[in-house]
């Protein structure tokens, strides 16, 4: 790509594009002119790892020579209205149930992850006959109407006033809990009885669905304690509540299974995905549901759909980027390289700027603050969706990027989760250039 090319490019996007989540006057986007594997390479030809798989979905890295080839075939297969059955869709589907939890019977599939959790939302209240939906705060479910109004931050207050009926209850978030608890099922516990009491208060006959990321991701990448993800189910079973696990950005190998529930003993009735299921080389989601929820419209019209619901080549795409999950034992090396990755994370602790690590498999955050004793964050929780006054954290991920470590980062969170193919050595490489910067940050900009 020449200049004039890039120059071309970086104009029209100024003056025809327009950017998610931000003031339009402000957007600088970086041209990528070429990438390959953990790897992209800037307009300035400065080569950087992909530190956050774009945005958490090129689980497979980029341009795959096995993804490039599926690309290939795709027009052997005839593009099909959601009604017609077609290869691609049920290979797809049989293999996202047979990597599902074993309750797990049917798919629903949508454009992206957003969408997948506003059908979760239907469908629940379809299956149940009840309209209220329990979100969390501190998750993000997509930025569409339903599944804006899931989400529990800032972000969703572009939508408000929002759906009545859709009730938020506390994530366990251990860092910043001011209790003091004697263990993790303690804490579990603790948050448990606070949402029973909800669940009692807002009529359990009531409520639908209570939806929750097993481990949200965009918020912090939150690991829950001991218990409470059982507990919640505990919770639903008792009352008839189903319980829905959106796993758009932790499905997929990204914590070390192919979805993060199977990392406990609970199943839950429905999961929604997106993201990881084609690593995002074309835009596919879904809803898979337990065998109960799907046998209720045996007899029942599914009264939703969407023109591109199993899309044939995302589909083809999906198949083949499940394919590469299995032949190159990703989900093996997510959980491998992110023990290296939990290993450097721990080294962190020493610097003043780090607070807290978090992580499972290859999917991590490092949670700065300004001082160490008294946890006050870089970048406080704001209600203007990305304010930050300071404008600290953007200089510590824009430092980052300097250095040539690619990442996003949420209030004082930044998000690590690279593509699931990377070694443990270029583990070692990123996470050099991440101290290096943090080095710097701290002598010349915070302290
Ligand atoms: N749910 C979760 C947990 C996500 O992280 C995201 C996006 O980051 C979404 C839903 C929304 O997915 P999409 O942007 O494909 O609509």
């Amino acid at each position: 790509m020449n200049e004039a090319e890039i120059t071309q490019i970086q104009q029209d996007d100024r003056q025809y594009v327009m950017h998610s989540w931000a003031k339009q006057a402000y957007v600088r986007p970086t041209v990528i002119t070429k990438a390959k594997g953990i790897f992209f390479w800037d307009e300035r030809d400065h080569k950087c790892y992909d530190m956050c798989s774009q945005l958490v979905y090129l689980n497979v890295g980029h341009r795959h020579p096995k993804l490039l080839e599926a690309f290939k075939s795709v027009g052997e297969i005839p593009l099909a209205a959601p009604a017609f059955a077609t290869a691609p869709k049920s290979q797809l589907a049989r293999k996202i149930v047979k990597a599902a939890p074993e309750n797990m019977a049917k798919v629903f599939f949508t454009n992206g992850g957003a969408d997948a959790n506003d059908h979760a939302v239907k469908i629940a209240r379809m299956a149940t006959g009840r309209y209220k939906i329990f979100s969390r705060y501190r998750s993000y479910h997509g930025a569409t109407f339903g599944a804006g109004n899931l989400t529990g931050e800032s972000r969703r207050f572009l939508v408000e006033p929002g759906i009545p009926g859709f009730v938020k209850f506390e994530t366990p978030y251990l860092y910043r809990e001011t209790l003091d608890f004697e263990s993790e099922e303690a804490a579990s516990a603790f948050y448990l009885n606070r949402l029973h009491s909800q669940i009692l208060y807002e009529g359990p006959d009531q409520i639908a669905a209570v939806f929750l990321e097993p481990v949200p991701g965009s918020n912090g990448v939150l690991i829950p304690p001991k218990g409470y993800l059982e507990g919640v189910r505990e919770l639903c079973s008792r009352y008839g509540i189903l319980m829905i696990c959106d796993e758009v950005m932790t499905g997929f190998g990204r914590t070390g299974k192919m979805f993060a529930v199977q990392h406990y003993p609970f199943e839950p009735d429905m999961i929604t995905f997106a993201k990881g299921v084609t690593s995002g080389y074309s835009p596919l989601g879904g809803v898979i549901l337990s065998r109960d929820v799907a046998e209720y419209f045996d007899e029942h019209i599914f009264l939703t759909g969407l023109t591109y619901s199993g899309h044939t080549v995302s589909a083809q795409i999906g198949c083949a980027s499940m394919d590469i999950y299995q032949e190159e034992n990703l989900l093996e090396n997510a959980r491998e390289t992110g023990g290296v990755l939990a290993e450097r994370l721990k080294q962190l602790k020493k610097f003043r700027a780090v607070g807290d690590v978090r992580s499972i498999g290859l999917f991590a955050a490092v949670e700065l603050v300004k001082d160490k004793e008294t946890k006050e964050p870089l970048q406080a929780y704001g209600m203007d969706y990305g304010k930050d006054p300071s404008g600290l954290m953007k200089k510590f991920v824009a430092l980052l990027a300097e250095k040539g470590f690619y990442t996003y980062s949420h209030e004082s969170s930044v998000i690590i989760a690279p593509p699931l193919i990377i070694t443990a050595e270029q583990v070692n490489e990123a996470m050099n250039l991440f101290e290096t910067a943090l080095r710097e940050f701290e002598e010349n900009v915070l302290f």
